[in-house]
């Protein structure tokens, strides 16, 4: 009985053991057929993006499959494509700027710095990359500017190469830096201009006011019961007075002309008879020095605004008169070459000395202060004269004559040929 129930329990589980090899076979056949058929498909959908023909061999499912993967892909090819027009949109506005840009990873090196800033720094573009700040702007400064930037999260600073460039630094949630470069040099010399022009203007209208004042201090105390005294004292008030009216016009005269607001009214005009209209304004003043005033004879014929050449020349002859020392001589006259008329003002005075000559047509220039001031100058008679002609479309030129003396000349389009038979 024991014997029996063994043999049908080993037979059962024998039949057991068979069916569960048969089922282990199958499942192993139906993930190896998936795996393979699979790997089929993605093979055929990869071959049949390339060529669609390749798809047509495919079952149903092998082709919507490849039509779902090809839908997919066009939309992230879209999104690709405007991206690009976008980034290069962007790099298109960024170069337009007229600003220069740098952009610094959080090492302090250039990752990219686009054109502006390439021409305003003297490198090449694809050089500047991965350079560090300081070696692309030549200036161990830019450390400390971005030191500040760092802590503040912006900082400015003027940076001297060659020019002035000023250099924005902001600091980047990536830790680096944007840096904004701009060429300040005009804006920077503008500015010194202006400030030592007001402190020019300050200093010129200061010493007579304490002239005045003194003398008139004196007066209050005393002096006016010295008749003479009184007189001298009021005689230079009214000097003091006078110099400073002078200024105040030609200042007035100056900045309307810088500004262009002067309005010329044009005309044809004899070159000599300019001199002449000048000269006889000046007759008096050189005869009381001493010095002779002549008119040479010349033909040539300007456009222009009479009253302001006059202006112009009469600054040459005023100064000529004044600087040349009595028993002397001031020669006016006409010059007519490759289209432009010269009118010059040449006299036997001590000249100026050369390194004074290219700046004596700069405001309140003078190559002798003390003897300018004790002459009555404004030292703004030439940088007038420079504007008058700048707005004829002429220029200035001051030199010294080979035999001593100065030479100063307003420098014309001659009109209409020049010259005129008379
Ligand atoms: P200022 O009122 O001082 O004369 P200007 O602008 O007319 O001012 O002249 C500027 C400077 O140029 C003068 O201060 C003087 O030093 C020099 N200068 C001009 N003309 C002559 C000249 N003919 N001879 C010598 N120096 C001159």
């Amino acid at each position: 009985m024991a014997g029996a129930a063994a043999a049908w329990a080993w037979a059962a589980a024998d039949r057991w053991a068979a069916a569960f090899g048969w089922l282990a076979c199958v499942a192993f056949l139906v993930a190896g057929w998936r795996e393979w058929s699979w790997r089929r498909a993605v093979r055929a959908v990869a071959q049949g993006l390339r060529d669609p023909r390749a798809l047509e061999r495919e079952g149903a499912s092998g082709r919507e499959l490849a039509a779902a993967v090809e839908s997919v892909l066009r939309e992230v090819r879209e999104d690709l494509q405007r991206a690009r027009a976008r980034g290069s949109h962007l790099r298109e506005l960024v170069e337009a700027l007229p600003w220069g840009l740098v952009e610094l990873d959080h090492r302090r090196r250039a990752v990219w710095v686009n054109r502006p800033a390439a021409a305003l720094l003297g490198v090449q573009r694809e050089q500047a990359a991965d350079t560090s700040a300081v070696a692309l702007f030549r200036r161990h400064e830019v450390d400390e500017l971005l030191d500040r930037a760092e802590r503040a999260g912006e900082a400015v600073r003027d940076l001297e190469l060659g020019g002035v460039l000023q250099v924005v630094a902001r600091r980047l949630a990536s830790g680096g830096f944007l840096l904004l470069v701009q060429d300040v040099t005009q804006d920077r010399r503008a500015e010194a201009v202006r400030r030592d022009f007001v402190a020019n203007v300050s200093h010129e209208l200061r010493t007579p006011l304490a002239s005045v004042r003194a003398m008139a201090e004196a007066l209050r105390d005393g002096a006016l019961e010295d008749p003479q005294l009184a007189a001298r004292f009021l005689a230079q008030m009214l000097q003091e007075v006078d110099r400073m009216s002078r200024l105040v016009n030609d200042l007035l005269d100056l900045s309307a002309l810088e500004a262009g607001v002067v309005r010329l009214r044009w005309e044809d005009l004899e070159a000599e008879e300019l001199l002449e209209a000048v000269a006889r304004r000046y007759a008096a003043a050189a005869e009381r020095k001493g010095v002779a005033l002549v008119v040479q004879p010349g033909k040539a014929r300007v456009r222009g605004d009479r009253d302001r050449l006059e202006q112009a020349l009469g600054n040459l002859v005023d100064n000529a008169v004044k600087y040349t020392p009595s028993g002397g001589q001031v020669v006016l006259k006409v010059e007519l070459r490759d289209g432009e008329v010269s009118l010059v003002a040449e006299d036997t005075g001590p000249g100026i000395p050369p390194e004074h000559l290219p700046r004596v047509f700069e405001r309140f220039y003078r190559a002798d202060p003390s003897r300018s001031r004790a002459e009555g100058g404004t030292g703004l008679g030439l940088a007038i004269t420079k504007h008058i002609a700048l707005a004829h479309g002429g220029r200035v030129e001051a030199a010294n004559r080979p035999t001593g003396g100065a030479r100063l000349a307003v420098v014309l389009p001659a009109a209409g040929g020049g010259t005129r038979e008379r």
